[in-house]
């Protein structure tokens, strides 16, 4: 049967990060004791008064097609946010609403890229980058960086990384999987390298821009001469855990905003009803209702450094965001533990994943293969007890 399918999905890699989920929740269901650290998902709750917006909207009647691109009054409460957190004027003809950030990056890679165009992904990049690149037949392009550079790419990096045929960069910051985030000197290294090459256009996903424990998130399209070439990605999924809700948006110039709505158009006629009535009350509440999750955040993040640091053999950088820790592990390879010959990160997952019971994701799926990475947005007692279980298994 294979035979019949589109060599376009032959070729694509299934996310690693689901991968990685629906086999823990396999085997749980098999009735191993398996920690979970390897979905970037928030533990909590989606706060009451967000849920009590989208009873209200389901009294409503909000039960018919949204706009393709997002109810204005969304739209409204996007641009609001945008200037009130990001410095950035983004108007309603700026703003798409889609079915997640992930739709978002989507729509952007279709819009975007023609067949062999380039796209300059710092590594470790988020998983699915790459595949949508590759998807609307774009090259994605790695430039690999390190624990030693804080997994952060310098400007020469993306000066040496630059061909006739780039067409884009794209990048997180707080970065998934690493936690770096970059400063506003950095960006602007980076921004003045972008200014050499007016062609090339910026995806700067910044939808853990909330979890961030030095304060100052810093939007690239606010730095000169960046705001007409970057589409800013962001979503509701992280900072209010509404991961399930599926709603992200972007803003960009209008003509990029107007394809994107074109192309979703034909896919899923827009996002969720419910969910984007929520995300208005959402995003016009004050960044310190979510606070309590960014603090509990930070704290866990101190724990696990703390405990993994115990390890022989993980070495770290500080996350200053996101809630994830990207050890490298490369310790490890040629080493024989308990039986198993450990070569490489996936390995080294998939030894944890059997011997500790403890589910993270390898580095390959992110472009760095000395790496895994732990996602810490689990109890403290989980973290401990996760972190216990792989001390005894090294
Ligand atoms: N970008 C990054 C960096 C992410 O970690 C995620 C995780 N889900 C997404 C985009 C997509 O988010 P969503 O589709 O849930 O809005
Ligand atoms: N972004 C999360 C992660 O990196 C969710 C999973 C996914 O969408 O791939 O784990």
């Amino acid at each position: 049967m294979n035979n019949h399918l589109s060599e376009r999905i032959k070729s694509m890699s299934t996310s690693a990060t689901l991968a990685m989920a629906a086999k823990a929740r396999e085997l749980r269901g098999q009735g191993k004791d398996i920690i979970g650290l390897s979905l970037g998902e928030p533990d909590f709750n989606i706060p009451d008064f967000i849920k009590d917006a989208a009873k209200q909207a389901v009294d409503d009647n909000y039960s018919s097609y949204s706009p393709v691109d997002g109810y204005v009054d969304l739209k409204q409460a996007i641009s609001n946010k945008f200037k009130r957190d990001n410095n950035l004027d983004y108007g309603l003809n700026q703003i798409v609403v889609s079915t997640g950030a992930k739709q978002s990056l989507a729509n952007i890679a279709m819009i975007m890229l023609n067949k062999g165009d380039e796209v300059i992904l710092p590594a470790p990049y988020w998983v699915s980058y790459s595949d949508i690149v590759k998807l609307a037949e774009g090259v994605p392009v790695e430039v690999p960086t390190s624990i030693d550079t804080d997994f952060k790419m310098t400007p020469s990096q993306l000066e040496a990384a630059i061909t006739p045929k780039t067409k884009m960069l794209w990048f997180s910051s707080p970065c998934n999987p690493s936690g770096s985030v970059y400063s506003e000197e950095e960006l602007k290294g980076l921004a003045e390298v972008l200014r050499k090459h007016p062609n090339i256009f910026i995806v700067s996903d910044e939808i853990y821009e909330h979890i961030n424990f030095i304060g100052g998130h810093v939007s690239i399209a606010a730095i000169d001469g960046m705001y007409d070439r970057t589409i800013t990605v962001n979503g509701v999924s992280k900072a209010f855990a509404m991961t399930g809700w599926r709603i992200g948006y972007i803003g960009a110039p209008d003509w990029i905003a107007k394809s994107c709505t074109k192309f979703q158009g034909q896919n899923t006629s827009g996002a969720n009803a419910i969910a984007q009535r929520a995300t208005i009350t959402a995003l016009e509440a004050p960044v310190s209702s979510i606070q309590f999750m960014i603090d509990e955040f930070h704290k866990r993040r101190d724990l696990i450094l703390q405990l993994l640091g115990e390890i022989e053999g993980f070495r770290l950088n500080i996350p200053e965001g996101a809630f994830y820790v990207f050890p490298d592990i490369s310790y490890f390879f040629g080493k024989t533990l308990n039986g198993t010959t450990i070569g490489n990160a996936s390995d080294f997952a998939l030894y944890l994943l059997e011997q500790a019971n403890v589910a993270t994701v390898t580095g390959e799926a992110f472009g760095n293969p000395n790496c895994i990475r732990i996602s810490y947005a689990a109890s403290e007692e989980e973290l401990r007890e996760a972190v216990s279980r792989i001390k005894s298994v090294l």
